[in-house]
């Protein structure tokens, strides 16, 4: 390491708590010993005290050149012949500008005052307020005897004005930072954070029986598949304003999620919550006409009364959320929070706290319901259905626990398990030499869109020995509109690798033939919509045009939900390829449906 530069001081040994002279460790104290020691620490430069002692030595030193540096000036002070001072701290003390300062001597190695003044400029004002607060932790009472009134005094003044600058300082800051964490950047509201401060400020005990939680939610999937994330934007500022506009001065508004806005609000016994809300809604919905846009808005409220009980504003804020949310899939304009509805969320709560151990515990069944073919009735495959087999709560069907899973975004566990289920079936009846029965699978958008899908069904796949073509994995039309070139690009991938695809739920949206054909689609699912309307005259023609184009293009044709024999037949005349329906099968258990297959199969051949 390279030799330091020696640099001796001439301390002012009375001048606490800036710098003064410690009897009894014998060493300079204070703010400028302390800045002194760490600009040696990080420079080339070694900082000395020389001598020391409780008489002002500074003079003698500096017109004997034996110190490169003076210390310990205030601005009242005389400084001496050859001197050249340099501010080191500056504080305001009753209106008063006071500044400490160091001065160099004609000795001082060259490049000191440049290294020294650098290194001064880069200390903060906070840096020293906290020193000169250590430093006073710090005092040496015995030490401080050699003080006089007036240093003591000034002391005070000094070590006061820079607690108070500091925290004024600090205050500013704080509350900068406060505004900055309570703030949605986007609409400038505050945040859940501070409607959670505000709530613990304006509420308690006794009064918050009278406020409710309104919760406003976008549908943002929605949105998003409409238009670009500015245009989302756009709109989450405009919904701002639009309830902003109708909100009393003493409500509190605040954007608490991606998707929506919650209102502390206090209730208002004359209050017509409907009319409030419709004009709410209005509001929202004319950016259409306003901004030109062709969105397909959904916005719904969820209400929370708030109860006695409740403590937790985040869980009042989450549960009018949740009802928000069941009002959209309602297609409700609001819901008001029941006790009814709390339990229920309550119990989604719990079951899905429990899905993790379901994994482990292998709650998770398979589910088969069969395909038949419309003119023999003979069993040809069969589409794999999950069940929760709850320990206490029995099977439970997916439309419970599906949106639970996307919701906590552990669905893929799911559709993986149950692929490589279906995958196991499939080789265990080739083992009983069926080798025709075909299985369907289903899989959510966020495992269809991901862009290891592919590879990780072909991981599960290639555990397996039967003939590709028996498996086809079902796609929805929600699946199908995101992330549209990863699902492209998935869908060609398997097909190239041997199995099959079809798209479930069709007619109930808006995917076209065209489109089926861009995406080289196999096969299509009727839904069961389509069928329930087959006997009202547009109901029937559009079905037989559907099923006409579709073999054109060299599709499969399955008809789901078939529940009576009319509707049987009639598909049969359309030559429908495949039904499925309460009318033949209920979903079962595999090894029920097992069972079936091998009589079935090994009766006929
Ligand atoms: P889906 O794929 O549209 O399945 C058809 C649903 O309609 C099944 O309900 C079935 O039991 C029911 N169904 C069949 N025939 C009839 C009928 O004639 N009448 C009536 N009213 N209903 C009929 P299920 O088993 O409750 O499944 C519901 C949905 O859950 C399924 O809809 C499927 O999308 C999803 N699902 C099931 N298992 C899984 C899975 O492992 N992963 C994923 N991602 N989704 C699954
Ligand atoms: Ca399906
Ligand atoms: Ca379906």
């Amino acid at each position: 390491m390279e030799d330091k530069i020696i640099v001796y001081v001439a301390g002012n040994p009375n001048s606490y708590p800036m710098e003064y002279y410690d009897s009894q460790t014998k060493t300079y104290k204070g703010v400028i010993p302390q800045i002194l020691k760490e600009f040696s620490d990080k420079s080339q430069y070694e900082v000395i005290y020389y001598e020391g002692g409780v008489i002002d030595k500074r003079e003698h030193l500096a017109k004997n050149k034996q110190v490169d540096i003076v210390s310990g000036f205030s601005n009242s002070d005389e400084i001496y012949e050859n001197t050249q001072k340099e501010e080191v701290f500056n504080a305001v003390i009753n209106n008063n500008n006071v500044s400490y300062y160091i001065c160099y001597t004609d000795t001082a190695p060259e490049g000191l005052k440049y290294e020294l003044n650098k290194f001064l400029s880069s200390v903060t004002q906070e840096e020293i307020s906290g020193l000169l607060i250590s430093s006073a932790e710090n005092i040496d009472y015995s030490a401080s005897n050699n003080l006089t009134v007036y240093a003591l005094s000034f002391i005070i003044i000094v070590l006061f004005c820079a607690v108070v600058l500091t925290a004024q300082r600090c205050k500013k800051k704080l509350k900068s930072a406060r505004i900055l964490i309570e703030t949605d950047e986007l609409t400038g509201l505050g945040n859940l954070e501070y409607l959670t401060n505000r709530f613990q400020h304006i509420v308690n005990n006794k009064t918050k029986v009278l406020y409710k939680v309104v919760f406003f939610y976008v549908d943002t999937d929605r949105l998003h598949r409409i238009g670009n994330s500015q245009e989302v934007d756009a709109f989450f500022k405009f919904c701002a304003q639009a309830v902003k506009k109708h909100v009393s001065d003493n409500d509190i508004l605040a954007r608490v999620s991606y998707s929506g806005f919650a209102l502390l609000k206090y209730h208002n016994s004359n209050e017509d919550l409907n009319s409030w809300l419709n004009l709410i809604f209005n509001e929202i919905h004319s950016y259409r006409k306003v901004y030109q846009k062709n969105f397909d808005l959904s916005v719904s409220a969820g209400i929370y009364k708030i109860k006695a009980g409740d403590i937790n504003i985040k869980e009042i804020v989450f549960n009018s959320l949740q009802c928000a949310r069941m009002a959209q899939k309602n297609d409700e304009m609001y819901l008001i929070c029941t006790d009814e509805i709390l339990d229920s969320f309550a119990e989604k709560r719990q079951l899905q706290a429990n899905i993790e151990q379901a994994f482990l515990r292998n709650e998770f069944q398979l589910y088969i319901q069969f395909y038949v073919e419309p003119d023999t009735y003979k069993i040809v495959g069969g589409e794999a259905l999950s069940r929760w087999n709850h320990p206490q709560k029995g099977i439970i069907k997916p439309d419970v626990f599906v949106p639970l899973m996307e919701g906590e975004r552990n669905i893929s566990k799911l559709d993986y398990y149950s692929l490589n289920k279906t995958c196991m079936f499939l080789e265990s009846l080739l083992e009983n030499n069926v080798d025709t029965f075909f299985m369907s699978c289903n899989f959510s958008r966020d495992t269809f869109s991901a862009d290891n899908f592919a590879d990780e069904c072909k991981k599960i796949i290639d555990r397996y020995s039967f003939p590709k073509e028996l498996l086809i994995f079902e796609i929805t039309e929600s699946t199908y509109e995101k992330n549209i070139p990863q699902i492209q690009s998935n869908v060609l991938e398997l097909k190239k690798y041997g199995v099959r695809i079809a798209l479930d739920d069709f007619g109930e949206g808006f995917t076209s033939f065209y489109d089926l054909q861009k995406y080289k689609i196999d096969g299509i699912k009727l839904d069961k919509g389509l069928i329930d309307n087959m006997f009202s005259k547009s109901g029937g023609e559009i079905l037989k045009a559907m099923i006409r184009v579709g073999h054109n293009l060299g599709m499969t044709i399955l008809a789901e939900g078939v529940e009576t024999v009319q509707q049987v037949e009639k598909l049969k005349i359309m030559e429908c390829d495949v039904i499925q329906g309460f009318h033949f099968f209920v979903p079962m258990p595999d090894w029920k449906a097992k069972e079936q297959i091998l009589k079935d199969f090994h009766t006929d051949n």
